[in-house]
């Protein structure tokens, strides 16, 4: 079954179907939704704000899979920006550009490492490519040419490049400002910038002493522009079309990028090749902590790993994040994470216990009669609202309520000891499949939450030379030994399996 679904569009402020009716993935389902993420700027440690939206867009992409689609995503690495060179080279020194791009490597690099370990701890998927801006630096050159070409841009008496936004009539559109009239011709050439600040931004940044540059000509023979590095709002429209096309299906991010950085980016790839850039614009809402902005100087300010130093679960801090509708601003406490925390261990202790009465409890139900099959019936209701919450704009929290409203009754039941063998595989089933969405690896247990798992090894180790000797006793007697720990032993075709069942 491929459905597609409702879901909130920020250019054209209504809900409508997604993949959009005129996406290639519509007519043939080989062909994948084309999906762009802006990534990190990798100066700092991220923090949970910026997690709040990675996890969002992993959840995008595992529901889409859920419903039978197939999703190409691309999230960038801006390794150059205003951030990064501050960073490389906080002190201003007059360093010669070929000495900073090394500098700005060693930089960035730890930054990266960082990012994808905190990714793989709140278990976001891999994107298909993770594109570095400094990589791709030709392609900017080029893409800045054919807006020069077009008579979008323009070179500033500072030497820099310009996009002049008073050419491009759709300015403004996605974030709804108005461009007031005395801001037009007037320049910003910081990459960040608010909404009173709307004015003709940087596409290229002249060489200044102590930052990295490259020289245009190098990719381009004719290239008007001066030695120097790109603006940040350049650096997605190449990526974007270097590695999903000119026109894509779905661009996300932040309610924070939709200005000045996605507004941008219309501007950048629209003039340049006089077609739609993004079908589907997708932004997720802000994070608080404790009802206020994040910020360093109120103490409020989280970056993922001062939480997990904490000793939370990274999981605990996924199901919390993912738990408000996107599109609301979500509030986190440490209150909040400590619900999730219990949320969590309560669908982990569910599924063991479905593995753990499936394989222990004796042939068929401890009685038959009426009010058997309720457990199905449960189940399959649970299935298909889950289904219907993902298609309703994302409506995680109604999928996750639909989940726990399933525990609650199926626990019930299995405490009445009516619920037959069959429905507790199709309880654990769908209860695995909700997790491909949810990616809380509710299969998995926490290292230091069961038994040492190199303890079980030697133990079915020994079990496995007991049995070859033919000496059953003791291969029993070790079998036992675990079920009292709470580890359960399975021997299948495959070999012996084991799981936790505490
Ligand atoms: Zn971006």
């Amino acid at each position: 079954m491929v459905t597609p679904l409702r879901l909130y569009d920020t250019y054209s402020r209504q809900l409508r179907e997604f993949p959009p009716s005129d996406s290639p993935a519509r007519k043939n389902l080989e062909t994948p939704i084309t999906y762009y993420t802006c990534g990190p700027t990798v100066y700092d440690y991220a923090h949970i704000g910026n997690f709040r939206a990675y996890i969002f867009e992993d959840q995008v992409v595992r529901a889409l899979e859920y419903l039978g689609w197939t999703v190409k995503q691309v999230m960038n690495l801006t390794d150059v920006d205003d951030k990064t060179i501050h960073g490389a080279n906080p002190k201003g020194e007059s360093v010669p550009a070929v000495e900073m791009l090394g500098r700005l490597g060693a930089y960035t690099a730890p930054h990266i490492e960082a990012f994808f370990e905190d990714t793989d701890s709140l278990n976001i998927r891999r994107a298909a490519v993770y594109p570095r801006a400094t990589e791709h630096i030709p392609e900017m050159v080029r893409l800045i040419g054919a807006l020069i070409e077009n008579g979008y841009a323009y070179e500033g008496d500072d030497g820099s490049w310009y996009f002049s936004i008073k050419k491009f009539s759709r300015y403004g559109y996605l974030s709804g400002i108005k461009i007031e009239d005395v801001r037009l011709g007037a320049r910003v050439s910081a990459d960040e910038y608010e909404k009173e600040d709307a004015r003709d931004f940087a596409l290229w940044k002249k060489a200044r002493p102590g930052e990295p540059a490259w020289d245009p000509k190098e990719f381009d023979s004719g290239s008007p522009l001066p030695v120097g590095r790109p603006g940040w709002h350049i650096e997605c429209s190449a990526m974007s079309m270097k590695h999903l096309g000119e026109t894509i299906d779905a661009h996300s991010g932040g309610h924070d990028n939709i200005f000045p950085h996605h507004e941008n980016e219309i501007a950048q790839s629209e003039g340049a090749t006089g077609k739609r850039f993004v079908r589907h614009w997708i932004h997720c809402g802000y994070l608080l902590v404790d009802g206020e902005k994040m910020s360093k100087s109120k103490g409020n300010y989280f970056r993922l790993r001062d939480v997990l130093q904490r000793g939370y679960n990274p999981l605990a801090i996924r199901l919390l994040l993912l738990s408000t509708h996107y599109r609301k601003p979500l509030n986190f406490t440490f209150e909040g994470l400590k619900g999730a925390e219990k949320n969590l261990k309560q669908l982990q202790a569910f599924l063991r216990r479905l593995e753990r009465e499936r394989t222990t409890v004796a042939e068929g139900p401890k009685s038959l009669g009426i009010g058997m099959g309720g457990a199905g019936v449960a189940i399959n209701q649970a299935k298909d609202e889950f289904a219907k919450a993902l298609t309703e704009d994302l409506n995680i929290a109604k999928a996750l309520a639909a989940i726990f409203e399933m525990t609650r009754v199926v626990n019930t039941m299995l405490d009445d000891g009516m619920v037959l063998q069959e429905e507790m595989e199709q309880a654990s089933e769908a209860l695995l499949g909700f997790d491909h969405v949810l990616g809380l690896k509710l299969d998995e247990v926490r290292e230091g939450e069961g038994v040492d798992a190199a303890f079980v090894e030697t133990k079915l180790a020994e079990r496995a030379k007991a049995k070859k000797a033919k000496d059953y006793a003791r291969a029993d007697a070790i079998r036992d030994e675990l079920a009292a720990l709470g580890v359960i032993v399975e021997d299948t075709p495959q070999g012996t399996k084991w799981f936790y069942a505490k």
